[in-house]
């Protein structure tokens, strides 16, 4: 049998780059995921990209930072499966504005998007985790959640600063529960929030100075997250753990 097999998982921003490639790994271990995204494809269409049978995926068209949309969409899942194990966070926007031009508009959904969003969907999940006696949430901060970001605005760096804070309050507090809340801070990774960012020659270019001197890869952040999310990092919670080629230590 595979790891995750009876696993419920959900992953929000599933529908894209590192999200789908969540998606993929826990599917794989055996995991029913449901995505939610702001508008991802419909179940049949994912369960293909995924390689799984349809009864395993869950597509829900959802604005993580609208509450009552959130609450619905963990209620429905709910009710049908009657059980939520996985939380993954992935949801995020990061426009590369200068400081000077931010307004308050755009500070206010950056934060929405990656640090609302993420206290919604965690405030419905870990009830259900809780009740269940186990449970892993991993959220997406970013290099720019320890220091400043290389491509992100300052919305951007202060969101991901901010997932850090939630994350560790949360492992405090669902430890005893056998709930593990943790962070991945990915460098430059390719996905198309990346290349929106950076043409391919600059993203090639900026990753050249790391000790691994290319950019990441979806799949290998996903292997992490599906790490997480397994019953052998049961030790690991409060953490927020680096995959970035090296960038931080040079
Ligand atoms: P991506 O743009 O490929 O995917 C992000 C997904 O989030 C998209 O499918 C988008 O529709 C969804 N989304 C955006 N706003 C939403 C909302 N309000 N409600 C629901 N879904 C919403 O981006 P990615 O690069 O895969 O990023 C995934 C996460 O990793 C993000 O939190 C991002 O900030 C973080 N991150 C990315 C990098 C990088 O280099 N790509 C580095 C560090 C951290």
């Amino acid at each position: 049998s595979r790891e995750l097999d009876g696993r419920v998982a959900v992953v929000t921003g599933g529908a894209s780059g590192m999200g789908l490639a969540v998606a993929h790994a826990l599917a794989r271990r055996g995991a029913t995921v449901a995505v939610f995204d702001l508008a991802p494809p419909d179940a049949v269409e994912l369960a293909s990209t995924l390689a799984v049978d349809v009864d395993h995926v869950r597509s829900v068209a959802v604005d993580v930072t609208d509450g009552d949309l959130v609450d619905h969409a963990f209620a429905a899942l709910l009710e049908e499966r009657s059980r939520l194990d996985i939380l993954v966070n992935a949801a995020g926007i990061a426009p590369p504005t200068p400081f000077e031009d931010i307004t308050e508009a755009e500070w206010n959904r950056v934060l929405a998007v990656n640090v609302h969003g993420t206290f919604l969907c965690c405030r419905r999940a870990l009830p259900a985790m809780r009740d269940g006696g186990w449970g892993r949430v991993v959220n997406f901060s970013s290099t720019a959640g320890k220091t400043i970001s290389t491509a992100g605005g300052a919305h951007y760096t202060t969101a991901k600063h901010g997932v850090l804070g939630l994350t560790r309050h949360l492992a405090k507090v669902s430890g005893p529960d056998g709930v593990t809340v943790n962070a991945v801070c990915p460098g430059l990774i390719d996905t198309p929030m990346a290349r929106g960012l950076l043409p391919e020659d600059e993203l090639e270019r900026a990753a050249r100075s790391f000790p691994v001197p290319r950019v990441g890869q979806p799949w290998e952040v996903a292997e992490l997250v599906a790490f997480l999310a397994s019953d052998r990092a049961a030790y690991i919670t409060g953490a927020a753990i680096d995959i970035n080629g090296g960038d931080l230590i040079v």
